[in-house]
């Protein structure tokens, strides 16, 4: 679940390399009813976004009195001997090879490129007001973001079985940041929480029901910072309470997963007990009969192996055998290669069929959301996705849909005129909605 995205600055995103001014955001995007453009803040102050990997740290910095960073990095290819440290600001972006060791160093790169006198964003690190660190797995415990406290860490350590890849790294992240500002505030906000309001019977596996109650095997979901910042963002656009609303969000990357959404909680989501459930993703295979599983194990396979197979050669890179990644496969698909067709047509098939199945457990459907890599700059796999959803009252119209382009706080809306749903192209901004409820769980204690 660390997939961590290109930087993009603003910059990048117009293709200069000046200040860009303040894009004029249409009226009814002005108001700001759930914060994401943290007016709910009490004060101005910096906050610092952490995404912390096994080989990778990615940040952001904020000053809330805008939404936009001010700075963000992503330093790459820790202990391999030839990091990357990709930097950018308001004003452009570049790079620099560095040697980056360790975690430990990863965090002294990042403090010395923010303090740097000549482009750095601040003068001393304890400008910095509170930091919010992305974590992957708050398990059953977490429905909401949380300061971090002793316990707190210990749950997160507890919920490393369950996201071996992520959890103990963020939690390096977590140690390492309280030793360079421990008297800061940080939060820790888990990509489950979102979906911790599902209802049992969509949480549970039809297993037996001591295996989810003492082993927690259950559906936690995923994307769910994303899912609930893209559905908030949709419904500040739409001028309508995401109380009143049922939402379908497609967050569709080279990790991809759906999300339904009533009254602004998540009801189901594609993903599971981990992120291998749902959608055909880049090289995860999504949903498949459990019994291959046990197939192949009694075939000899080897955990590990299999672990592998469903993990990293499935999806996408499995059924083209040409890449996980969906522009090369719409280009090979189009030069005439059959796998790659194959591959675009199980893509769209499968997250048709779960916004199907979502529709009919909404009832309704307000608004559907596109949102992620492909989801954001895909209008092919879109117009494909929604063919034959018109029966639910979900209608594109070609022309926007071809020509919808969404910067990072943008929003596209490419319905038809005849469609009952609102369908929207929402630019993913987790790093923000980090910010967002970092914010918001200060305000549950004092600080
Ligand atoms: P991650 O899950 O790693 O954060 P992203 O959200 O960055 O992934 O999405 C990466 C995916 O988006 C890749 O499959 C990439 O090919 C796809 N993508 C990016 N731009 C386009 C485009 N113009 N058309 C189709 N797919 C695209």
């Amino acid at each position: 679940m660390n997939e961590i995205s290109g930087i993009l600055t603003h910059a990048e995103e117009t293709g200069a390399n000046v200040p860009v001014p303040e894009v004029e955001k249409p009226d009814n995007e002005k108001a700001d009813p759930y914060g994401l453009d943290f007016s709910l803040a009490a004060r101005a102050m910096k906050i610092l976004v952490i995404n912390c990997g096994s080989s990778s740290l990615k940040y952001s910095l904020f000053d809330t009195s805008c939404p936009k960073p001010l700075f963000e990095g992503l330093i790459d290819k820790i202990g391999s001997g030839q990091s990357t440290h990709k930097m950018a600001d308001r004003q452009g972006k570049w790079e620099k090879e560095c040697t980056v060791e360790d975690v430990g160093k990863a965090f002294h790169t990042m403090e010395t490129a923010l303090t740097d006198s000549g482009r750095g964003a601040i003068k001393v690190f304890s400008e910095i007001k509170a930091v919010g660190h992305r974590v992957v797995h708050g398990g059953d415990r977490f429905s909401s973001a949380s300061v971090i406290t002793p316990e707190v860490k210990r749950a997160i350590r507890e919920f490393s079985s369950l996201a071996p890849l992520h959890n103990p790294y963020n939690l390096a992240g977590i140690e390492e940041m309280e030793r360079i500002l421990p008297e800061t505030v940080s939060v820790a906000v888990f990509d489950t929480a979102f979906h911790q309001t599902m209802p049992e019977y969509a949480y549970k596996y039809a297993i037996p029901s001591a295996l989810t109650e003492n082993s927690h095997i259950r559906r936690y979901g995923f994307h769910g910072t994303n899912h609930n910042f893209v559905a908030l963002m949709a419904s500040t656009f739409i001028n309508r309470p995401v109380d009143q609303l049922s939402i379908i969000t497609c967050h569709l990357g080279n990790g991809a997963s759906i999300c339904a959404i009533e009254h602004g909680l998540s009801i189901d989501t594609s993903m599971g007990f981990t992120p291998l459930e749902g959608l055909a993703m880049g090289t995860r295979c999504g949903d498949i009969d459990p019994g291959i599983v046990l197939y192949l194990l009694r075939s000899g396979i080897k955990a590990g192996d299999l672990d592998r197979l469903l993990n990293k050669e499935s999806g996408l890179i499995g059924l083209s055998g040409i890449s996980n990644d969906m522009r090369e496969i719409i280009e090979s698909a189009d030069a005439g290669m059959a796998r790659a067709k194959n591959a675009l047509t199980i893509f769209c098939y499968r997250a048709r069929k779960y916004i199907g199945a979502y529709s009919a457990i909404l009832g309704r459907v307000d608004i559907l959301v596109f949102t992620g890599g492909i989801g954001e700059n895909s209008g092919e796999i879109r117009a494909r996705i929604c063919q034959g959803l018109d029966v639910f009252g979900i209608t594109l119209d070609g022309g926007k849909n071809r020509e919808a382009k969404v910067k990072r706080g943008h929003i596209v809306d490419i319905s038809s005129r005849q469609s009952s749903s609102r369908v929207l192209v929402v630019a993913a901004d987790e790093e923000r909605m980090i910010a967002r409820e970092t914010i918001h769980a200060m305000r549950t204690v004092s600080v």
